[in-house]
């Protein structure tokens, strides 16, 4: 089944909102298959979001990545990665509708507490990256109750 890579970002660690943004997957029927707090050096940051190396913020963003922990986790489901983008909310908090994350916690797009993949792709190329110890396997026992 389709998987994504998903990550609260130092912010949302230091603001508490680790398990309120757990519960929003969890809830939704979505089966938490990794999960790590990490602490990342920049080369590693840089690595992740090598696709926007050449952007005016991205110095910033890379310091901001690894200015402290950070909650690594792969989610799994049908449609995850852009279902997960869309309980996530815009890049932009001023622009995320209430309801998402983005749009009920954070204000600046500098501090917008959350990664998601956007693509399925890219979602291989980041769990590749964040668990090269690979994920749990363990199936949920409450399928047939999500899933027709
Ligand atoms: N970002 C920023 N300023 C911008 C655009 C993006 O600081 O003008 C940061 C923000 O933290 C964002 C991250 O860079 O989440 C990655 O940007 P992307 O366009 O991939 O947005 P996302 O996929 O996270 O919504
Ligand atoms: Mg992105």
């Amino acid at each position: 089944m389709e998987q994504t890579f998903i990550m609260i970002k130092p912010d949302g660690v230091q603001r508490g909102l680790v398990g309120e943004i757990i519960k929003r997957f969890e809830n939704k029927g979505f089966y938490l298959k990794g999960l790590k707090m990490v602490t990342v050096e920049r080369s590693f940051a840089e690595k992740h979001y090598e696709d926007l190396a050449a952007k005016p913020f991205f110095p910033g963003l890379v310091d901001y990545i690894i200015s402290g922990p950070v909650v690594a986790m792969v989610w799994e489901g049908k449609g995850v990665v852009l279902t997960g983008r869309k309980i996530i909310g815009a890049t932009n908090p001023a622009e995320s509708a209430p309801g998402t994350i983005r749009g009920d916690y954070a204000i600046v797009v500098g501090r917008n507490i959350i990664h998601g993949s956007d693509a399925v792709e890219s979602a291989r190329k980041e769990i590749a990256l964040w668990f090269p110890e690979g994920i749990s396997g363990w199936q949920s026992s409450a399928h047939s109750w999500i899933y027709e």
